[in-house]
């Protein structure tokens, strides 16, 4: 079997199909395995360029995967949500309960919408009230892009996660750790893949063409969609529109090191710039216990910052605002991400366009008895995350098996 891609699906799929005695080669277009996680350490500690959080903690698989290979769990919530203290202040009670308060209308309001069976805009279904730019905030971040590129039907499908926990080593570590062992060629970017016979496909990469019974691809849906990969013949119209439907949304972090013991934020954790515009970052500080400050942007604001090489820059000014003047001695040196621009994910995570929820559930289902999708965009439940991508890569190798 070959599968195109050696992020968290692929890897998941190749795992499955080698436990069933089944051959496989991994075509991996980057210098490195894992994909969307990876784990930097040019700030002389770990730290997660994209995969950060076990989200689903208690029942993820790569939690169980971290930590039989000997990888510490740090089993604490980060205390998003209500909880989050709002610049360097802690929420009142009285902030709290309306901050809950807030997410549950507004979740109320989705679900009703998905029970009548709306797939519009969220931003169609929500009032502007004292809670909104909170709320649209927290939209950039968890899914990427704005309320009104939101589906509702999606974000009513998506799974809660009670649990969010990180790794000390850093979880694009325990990624990279998990493709040890398996077949995995590495710069090699897939061109075409010829599935007209009805039991082999011809792939072909950078590093050569290489015949197996069957192909699973793994690729990002934005990748997909902006035709990196032909295939011959083309994709049926449904899985292509599928692709196109469920594009990346981008989501970008700034990495500052921090002089031990310098930075004081009280027992802040986790703190967002602010409540009152959707155009903030959302910070964590020692995400896995390094001397790390992690700053997270998303949606229209992280990819204008990106595009202008700005990332850092919005970020040291936001902690100015906060802090004062001297923070600037305190934020050592920086790493920046840039999804938006990566020609291998050309995003962060899928978000179905408003009316489009069912199309992660097309790009799942096989095209051919050897042409399959797979990755976090083809689960509903659990897309835009780890958890998602390693179950939908074990489901497209059962569908082979
Ligand atoms: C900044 C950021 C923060 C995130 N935070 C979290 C988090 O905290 N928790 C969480 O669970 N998830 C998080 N995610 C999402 C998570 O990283 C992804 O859902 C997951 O890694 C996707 O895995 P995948 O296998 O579907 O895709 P990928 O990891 O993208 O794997 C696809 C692979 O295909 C390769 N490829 C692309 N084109 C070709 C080609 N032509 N030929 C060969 N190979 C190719 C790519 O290089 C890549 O390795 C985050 C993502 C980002 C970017």
């Amino acid at each position: 079997m070959i599968i195109v891609g050696a992020g968290a699906a692929g890897i998941a799929a190749a795992r499955r199909l080698t436990a069933a005695g089944k051959r496989c080669v991994l075509l991996e277009a980057r210098a490195r395995p894992g994909g969307r996680a990876v784990t930097d350490h040019s700030l002389d500690c770990p730290a997660d360029l994209g995969a950060a959080w076990l989200h689903f903690a208690d029942t993820n698989a790569w939690t169980t995967l971290a930590e039989q290979a000997g990888f510490e769990v740090i089993r604490s919530d980060p205390g998003w949500g209500p909880a989050a203290w709002v610049g360097n202040a802690p929420p009142t009670a009285q902030q709290r309960a309306a901050s809950a308060a807030g997410f549950e209308r507004y979740f109320g309001l989705v679900e009703a919408a998905a029970a009548a069976g709306r797939d519009v805009s969220l931003g169609e279904i929500l009032p502007v009230d004292d809670f909104r730019q909170r709320f649209d905030a927290v939209m950039t971040w968890a899914v990427g892009v704005e309320t009104a590129n939101v589906s509702v039907l999606d974000l009513a499908r998506y799974a809660e996660s009670a649990h969010n926990w990180a790794v000390r080593d850093g979880l694009g570590t325990v990624v990279a750790h998990a493709a040890d062992g398996l077949d995995v060629r590495l710069g090699a970017t897939v061109t075409n893949i010829d599935w007209s016979a009805a039991s082999s496909v011809r792939v072909e990469s950078t590093a050569g063409t290489l015949s197996a019974r069957a192909a699973i691809v793994t690729v990002p849906t934005s990748v997909l969609a902006r035709g990196a990969i032909s295939f011959t013949p083309a994709l049926p119209a449904a899985w292509r529109d599928a692709a196109e439907q469920l594009p990346l949304g981008v989501v970008n972090k700034v990495f500052f090191a921090l002089a031990p013991g310098s930075f004081d934020a009280g027992d802040a954790r986790h703190f967002i710039g602010r409540g009152d515009s959707a155009r903030t970052g959302s910070y964590s500080l020692f995400p896995a216990r390094q001397p790390l400050l992690s700053a997270f942007f998303g949606g229209d604001l992280s990819k204008e910052l990106e595009s202008r090489g700005e990332l850092e820059a919005f970020a040291r000014e936001e902690l100015r605002g906060i802090f004062g003047a001297r923070i600037d001695a305190q934020l050592a040196s920086a790493r920046s991400t840039a999804w938006g621009g990566d020609p291998f994910s050309l995003g962060s995570y899928s978000a179905a366009r408003p009316g489009h929820a069912d199309a992660r559930a097309v790009l799942a289902q096989p095209v051919a008895p050897n042409l399959c999708f797979a990755g976090e965009a083809c689960s509903a439940p659990y897309y835009g995350t780890l958890h998602g991508a390693w179950l939908s890569g074990q489901a497209a190798a059962e569908s082979l098996l």
